[in-house]
């Protein structure tokens, strides 16, 4: 069983980053209004994810780690007719193949157990006190795959990763309260009140998001709204444009390019611009590239959208006589 779940594993965790993911998406599965990061040297000896959502009941944690088992679906057919971000029931059987994992639970905020797995290798079942939520710990992440652990680049990089998946994930969850944190400082804070604009000034800071200009625009197949920012940004990234299909945040080119066309003389070479676009549309128009990681999505009316998203970026530009 090892075996087959560490080959699994590298599916689905390439890198800390991964792992965050993975964690961040299965508390907000469970309906959390809080989730709390912290890393360690960029998450390869310590990532922790806490959040305060429903728990597992004691009866089902062991099962939670178990491949292949999910509480979510028992059939998939589209990703975008699934509600939950999760669905494969792989992510803990993964993690905990690859590392050293202490999971925490309790439904009710009383009673909580608490299980460790190393190497996928059950270790303790003990009983606890515990606040509802769910509290992942993951050490030593590769510890008995050296191979993989090679891959992991210097410790920026890979901060870099977890920086740029949880600013995604927070943007496309404004609702949700989430910190990052390193042992040394805080990385990111957002508010949780539902308010984007105030999302946006958790990640890339209060000046930039009061300056953001918003827009909306809508036709029969698509409705767009979110905030991009003045041209000629000094800090800029493609990864600074964020695409959000349905509150699940996706990858398409495309559309980023829609985005960086909307500005067509006004951004400088290798600048680009800091955009959240929230995108709302038929579930039937989005085909997915099912990968466990990828989040590269193709539409079915992927220039119309382009289309849209440059005329609207560009109409709200114009207005400010840059
Ligand atoms: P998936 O998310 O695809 O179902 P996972 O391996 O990520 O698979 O999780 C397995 C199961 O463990 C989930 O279906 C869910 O029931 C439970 N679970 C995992 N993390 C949490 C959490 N933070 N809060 C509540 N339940 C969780
Ligand atoms: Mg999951």
């Amino acid at each position: 069983a090892t075996l087959s779940n560490q080959i699994a594993a590298g599916e689905v965790i390439e890198r800390p980053a991964s792992v965050i993911k993975e964690l961040v998406e299965n508390a907000l599965d469970a309906q959390a209004s809080q989730i709390d990061i912290l890393v360690k040297d960029a998450g390869i000896s310590l990532i922790k994810v806490a959040d305060n959502g429903t728990g597992i009941k004691s009866s089902e944690v062991e099962l939670a780690f178990l491949p292949h088992t999910t509480s979510k679906i028992s059939n998939l057919h589209d990703l975008f007719h699934v509600h939950t971000l999760g669905f494969r029931g792989e992510a803990l059987a993964s993690i905990a193949a690859v590392a050293k994992v202490a999971l925490t639970t309790s439904t009710d905020n009383n009673a909580g157990v608490c299980l460790k797995i190393n190497g996928g290798q059950k270790q303790s079942l003990t009983t606890l006190a515990k606040a509802r939520g769910t509290t992942v710990t993951v050490t030593d992440l590769f510890y008995n795959t050296p191979a993989r652990l090679k891959y992991i680049k210097t410790v920026n990089t890979e901060l870099n990763h977890i920086i740029n998946i949880v600013n995604r994930l927070a943007l496309a969850h404004p609702e949700v309260a989430f910190t990052l944190a390193t042992n040394q400082r805080n990385l990111i804070r957002t508010s949780g009140n539902g308010n984007l604009q105030q999302t946006i000034a958790g990640i890339y800071g209060r000046l930039t998001a009061q300056q953001m200009i918003p827009f909306q625009q809508a036709n029969a197949d698509f409705r767009i709204q979110g905030y991009t920012s003045l041209p000629q940004q000094t800090r800029s990234n493609r990864r600074y444009i964020s695409l959000i299909i349905n509150g699940r945040y996706v990858v398409n080119n495309q559309l980023i390019q829609a985005v960086i066309a909307g500005y067509e003389s006004k951004l400088m070479v290798g600048r680009y611009p800091i955009t959240v676009i929230n995108i709302a549309l038929d579930p039937l128009l989005v085909d997915v590239n099912v990968h466990p990681t990828k989040r590269e999505v193709r539409l079915s009316k992927e220039a119309a959208l382009a289309e849209l998203i440059h005329t609207t970026i560009a109409q709200s530009l114009a207005k400010l006589n840059l």
